[in-house]
């Protein structure tokens, strides 16, 4: 490492977590979700993680991020949780991907791109029983599933929808998109045709509505120890798998009045120490993370971020007393000493959730696995 910026991933953590969602799941399967690359912590261990807690799934949104598990030598089921379009079924395929399906196009090029194989390919229908981003309509849903049906070369392996407001406990919407289901599942079950899973939970709907796990349970954000909101925070014992750290770049004494970084946004409120991280934007520190209070640990302390983060660097002001030397330790998201900072602290800060603040850490930062 030439710069000293880095991100700990826990390994153990996600396997516990994978353990105690799947005993919250009951009967139904764990699907872990892997996408955006193990949502910032890195796919492929992630998902060996999650397997060794028992994950019996993966997810992915893209047919890359599939293969690169393939690549990697895992062997377990994959969703695809969206349609390839059809110039990436014969990929999705050779990988040997699941394909999500939701348009007669979709449907088309899934059975053209099984048609060389010696047993059927499963597929699993997605339907938009309300959050109307991506799925087959009820009505479409029926008529695919029969389609389906009729396809030797297919088999109609998953029947699921998505919920939009899961992690918003009180709101009926997430029970009437579960009816919706449910109606679909009867209706195709009426016409003859019955899928081998019903799923729709994401880690909110598995945390606060238990009607919902149903035969598999698709877990993202839950996997890497963050509850998919606040108001969750308590609705199971989760692990936050991911620390990030830096260490101390400069050090300087500041005179009271003396401002810091662009735009000079800050300035010491009295004689003090500033620390120079040799963190930024560039690495997903938002640029108003100071200016929003937002703070680090230092010598287990918190201090705050002040001025602007620029694309490679931060500042904080660790006050007169400091004796901070350049090296020194520092923890943007974990614990250190009795202090942490979590994912959800900064999210709070800068108006999103966790899932956008692990995301958005950069390809800049090196992952180590503990
Ligand atoms: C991302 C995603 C999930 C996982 O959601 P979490 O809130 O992270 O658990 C599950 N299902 C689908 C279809 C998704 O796109």
């Amino acid at each position: 490492m030439q710069r000293f910026t880095w991100a700990e991933v826990d390994g153990a953590a996600i396997t516990a977590n994978v353990r105690g969602l799947k005993r919250l799941a009951g009967t139904a399967a764990l699907l872990a979700v892997v996408k955006a690359d193990g949502y910032g912590h890195g796919a492929v261990p992630s998902a060996e993680a999650a397997l060794a807690g028992g994950a019996t799934w993966l997810g992915v949104a893209l047919v890359e991020e599939g293969e690169a598990l393939r690549r990697a030598g895992i062997t377990d089921p994959v969703l695809v949780l969206s349609e390839p379009r059809p110039t990436a079924m014969a990929r999705a395929v050779a990988s040997d991907l699941r394909p999500t399906v939701y348009t007669a196009a979709g449907v088309e090029a899934a059975a053209k791109a099984a048609a060389g194989l010696s047993s059927p390919l499963s597929v699993h229908l997605k339907v938009d029983t309300g959050m109307h981003r991506v799925g087959a309509t009820p009505d479409a849903a029926v008529q695919l599933g029969l389609a389906l049906a009729e396809r030797p070369e297919l088999h109609l392996e998953g029947l699921f929808t998505h919920f939009a407001v899961a992690d918003e406990p009180h709101r009926d919407d997430t029970a009437r998109q579960l009816a919706v289901l449910h109606q679909v599942a009867d209706r195709l079950a009426g016409l003859g045709v019955r899928p081998d899973l019903l799923h729709a939970a994401n880690s909110a709907g598995l945390l606060a509505h238990p009607a919902a796990r149903l035969d598999l349970v698709r877990c993202g954000i839950t996997v890497y120890g963050l509850a998919p909101s606040v108001g969750l925070a308590e609705a199971a014992v989760l692990l936050p798998a991911l620390s990030l750290k830096a260490e101390v770049s400069f050090v300087k004494e500041l005179a009271a009045g003396e401002a810091v970084s662009y735009g000079l946004r800050w300035a010491a409120p009295a004689d003090t120490v500033v620390a120079t991280l040799p963190i930024g934007y560039a690495d997903g520190v938002p640029r108003n993370y100071g200016v929003r209070g937002g703070q680090v640990l230092i010598g287990g302390r918190r201090c705050p971020v002040v001025g602007t983060v620029t694309m490679d660097q931060l500042l904080v002001d660790c006050g007169a007393a400091s004796r901070v030397r350049t090296g020194d330790e520092c923890v943007l998201i974990g614990r250190q000493g009795d202090e942490w900072i979590t994912a959800w602290e900064w999210a709070e800060r800068m108006d999103t959730i966790a899932y956008e603040v692990v995301c958005g850490l950069s390809a800049r930062v090196p992952r180590f696995w503990l």
